[in-house]
This record gives C-alpha cells, sequence and structure tokens, in this order.
C-alpha cells in the first residue's frame, strides 16, 4: 500500500504538475466537473469539436454501422488482414477533399508524425522546423535523427537566413502547422511554398486546425490559398473539426507507396476500429458537401471577436477559430481560468513550458455549440475581468 513514490524525482517541478480533471458531457457542449471543483454545467472553450460533429448524426449513424457489420476492431495492421475496404473508401474521399491523387490513414495525429517524419528525412538530412510546431512534430523529428534546425515562429526570412547556410546537400524537409494551436495564427504558406521551390525542399504542412474548416470543401488553409499541389505533404486528423479519431497523410502516389513501406507507426500498428473510420468517412462527406457547417461557425468566431473587441479587449485576437487571450503571468491565467470557471466557462490556461515565458493565456476554441447568446455572455464575463485586470488590455 502506497508507501514512497518512486516516481517523484521525475516529476514536473510542483507549479507545472498537471492532473486529470474528470468531466461529464451533457451534449451541446456543455459539460460537468466530477472533481469537485464546481457543480454547476460549464459551456466548453476548450474543445476541437469544432463543427460540433461529434454529436451529428450523421456520424453516429455510420459509426453504429460498421461497428454492427464489421465488428469492434479491425483486428491487425493493414499490412497484415486488417486492409478493410472502408479504408481504402476513406482515403479516396480525403484524397478528393485536399485535391490530391492519395490519401493514407494513420490511428492518430500523433503517430502521423511520428511515422511521416522519419519517412521523409534520415541521418545525412535536415529539418527546418517552425519553432512553435506541436510536439508531435518535434517527436518525429527526434525519430528521424535528421539535423534539426529550428526557425522563428512564422518568419520565412528567418526560414531562408538558415536554408542559405544550412541546407546542405542532402535532403531537407521544411514542416510547419497551418493554423497554429496554441495562437490561432496563419502559416505564411505562399512564401514557404516559393522558398521550397527555391531551395529545393519538401514542404509538409500540418493542417490538424484547419481540416474542415477552411477552403471550398473544407479542405484545409492548402486549399484555400490554392496551393494544393504545391504542398508535397500535407497532415490533417480526424479527431478535431472532424468530430471523429485518428488522422490522414495526401499528396502523390509516390508518398502514400513511401509511408506504407517506411512509416512504422502506420506499419507496426493495429488499423483503426471499423466504426472509428466510419465516422470520420461519415464527416468528410459531410464538409465536402454542407459549406453551411463552415460558414455557421466563421460566423459564430467573427461575433465573439466582435463581442470582445466591444468589451474594450485590444489585443490581437487572430484570425482563426482558436483565440489567445493575452495574461502574462502563469498564476493570473489559472486565477482567470478559476474565475471564468464560476461563471459557467470551461477554458484552458496555456502556460509555460507549452508557451514562452510570460505569456501565459486562456485559449478559446469556438465551435458550432456555442450560441450568440452563449458567445455575448462569455464576452460580457471577460470584460469584467478585464476591467479587475485580469485580463490584457
Ligand atoms: C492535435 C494535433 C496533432 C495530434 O493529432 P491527434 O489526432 O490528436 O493525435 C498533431 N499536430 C497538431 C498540429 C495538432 O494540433
Amino acid at each position: 500500500m502506497g508507501g514512497v513514490n518512486r516516481f517523484q524525482t521525475r516529476l514536473p517541478v510542483a507549479a507545472e504538475v498537471r492532473r486529470l480533471r474528470p468531466v461529464r458531457r451533457l451534449g451541446g457542449g456543455r459539460l460537468l466537473r466530477l472533481d469537485g471543483e464546481g457543480t454547476h454545467p460549464l459551456v466548453d472553450f476548450s474543445s476541437n469539436d469544432y463543427l460540433a460533429l461529434a454529436e451529428h448524426p450523421a456520424l453516429i449513424t455510420a459509426s453504429r454501422r460498421c461497428l454492427e457489420q464489421l465488428g469492434a476492431g479491425a483486428g491487425a495492421a493493414r499490412l497484415m488482414s486488417g486492409d478493410l475496404e472502408l479504408f481504402h473508401t476513406l482515403e479516396t474521399e480525403v484524397a478528393c477533399l485536399k485535391g490530391r491523387e492519395a490519401a493514407l490513414v494513420f490511428g492518430s495525429g500523433y503517430l502521423a508524425n511520428l511515422g511521416v517524419i522519419p519517412a521523409l528525412v534520415g541521418r545525412d538530412d535536415v529539418i527546418f522546423c517552425d519553432r512553435l510546431n506541436h510536439a508531435s512534430i518535434y517527436d518525429g523529428c527526434r525519430l528521424a535523427g535528421a539535423r534539426l534546425m529550428r526557425f522563428r515562429h512564422n518568419d520565412p526570412e528567418h526560414l531562408e537566413d538558415c536554408l542559405k547556410t544550412r541546407r546542405g546537400a542532402g535532403a531537407a524537409l521544411i514542416v510547419v502547422e497551418s493554423i497554429y494551436s496554441m495562437d490561432g495564427d496563419l502559416a505564411p504558406l505562399r512564401d514557404l511554398v516559393a522558398l521550397k521551390n527555391r531551395y529545393d525542399c519538401l514542404l509538409m504542412v500540418d493542417e490538424a486546425h484547419a481540416t474542415g474548416l477552411y477552403g471550398e470543401n473544407g479542405g484545409g488553409v492548402i486549399q484555400a490559398e490554392g496551393l494544393a499541389l504545391e504542398v508535397d505533404v500535407a497532415l490533417g486528423t480526424f479527431g478535431k473539426a472532424l468530430g471523429s479519431y485518428g488522422a490522414f497523410v495526401a499528396g502523390s502516389r509516390g508518398l502514400v507507396e513511401l509511408l506504407v513501406n517506411r512509416a512504422r507507426s502506420f506499419i507496426y500498428s493495429t488499423a483503426l476500429p471499423p466504426a472509428v473510420a466510419g465516422a470520420s468517412l461519415a464527416a468528410v462527406r459531410l464538409v465536402r458537401r454542407q459549406p453551411a457547417l463552415r460558414a455557421d461557425l466563421h460566423r459564430k468566431v467573427a461575433l465573439f471577436k466582435a463581442a470582445l473587441h466591444g468589451q474594450g479587449i485590444t489585443t490581437d485576437l487572430g484570425p482563426s477559430q482558436i483565440i489567445p487571450l493575452m495574461v502574462g503571468e502563469s498564476g493570473r491565467a489559472m486565477e482567470l481560468a478559476a474565475a471564468l470557471g464560476q461563471r459557467g466557462i470551461f477554458a484552458t490556461a496555456v502556460r509555460p513550458p507549452t508557451v514562452p515565458h510570460g505569456t501565459a493565456r486562456l485559449r478559446f476554441s469556438i465551435t458550432r455549440h456555442h450560441t450568440e447568446d452563449v458567445l455575448r455572455d462569455a464576452a460580457a464575463h471577460i470584460g469584467e475581468l478585464a476591467r479587475q485586470s485580469l485580463v490584457q488590455k
């Protein structure tokens, strides 16, 4: 029983220890905390289920049908006997969504980055990585064993300086996200495409937070910018705006052939459960056919930002559905999160080491569950707390 905690020494310092906080989902984007911190339902402002598809009847029906017809698990990896027809249908649909020849489904976005990057580059090569890239990208880079050059966030000039001095003779890969998960800002994709052509690099873009939300068919920021054929490797997840789970990589047939042979997180892992792939397929079809879903979200995002401005918040709220509210010190961010919790709002404080010191913030993500009233009320609460100088105006 109990005794000495042998793992204590490996924990982060007390102020940075994270704890799980169980919640119960009440539907409609509301949740109840089960950790004793408050007893009333909260509006969830930290979900990535932007289009509210996780509860959509089309996904649930498709998922249930796949579960009943194909079973609870795929039973094996794709290269063994797990290569269900369903995955091929999903990949064809994803390739259409992204305007590319081919796509390959992975277990998750994390697994995709872990598998793809080492498949593309190795020890004699170099990776140019935006400083604020997601942890899964960094982990993929580490596994690749290539030289890693980090360039300043969204700074093509700094990237070019790095390319001039460090491009080397081997292969070179530039990796960015299209919408960054913490600041909600956009990568300068056109500049990056110009650089990747000038310096003969591969360009990989992680669209985890953009898939389903931008572009004519929901193909992402790459599609919105008309750059589908310029991006060598496009990654997206089914777990965020698509309301399901899993991920994909889209590109040329040659890319997919390489990944099937070299991406170890694809080769050595059981295929996704059919019910999950079925939900993803339904989601991709929905976002391609119903641009109104995106339009509804963007209208709500604009309304929330306008309401915040109306409350006297003048900091940059960014161009996307991810809205950072700058606070500064970590302690303050936690205080503000708690104060909002008391007012029925669940928003997560993002603190160092996830973001640089002195830039702790609250991250609001807007979803289609948020009604206009909910958004106006939330902005009013934030404004009130700002006037008590908890938020930077
Ligand atoms: C969330 C995220 C991932 C991981 O995707 P999962 O499907 O949740 O594993 C990868 N890259 C970025 C940029 C992300 O935001």
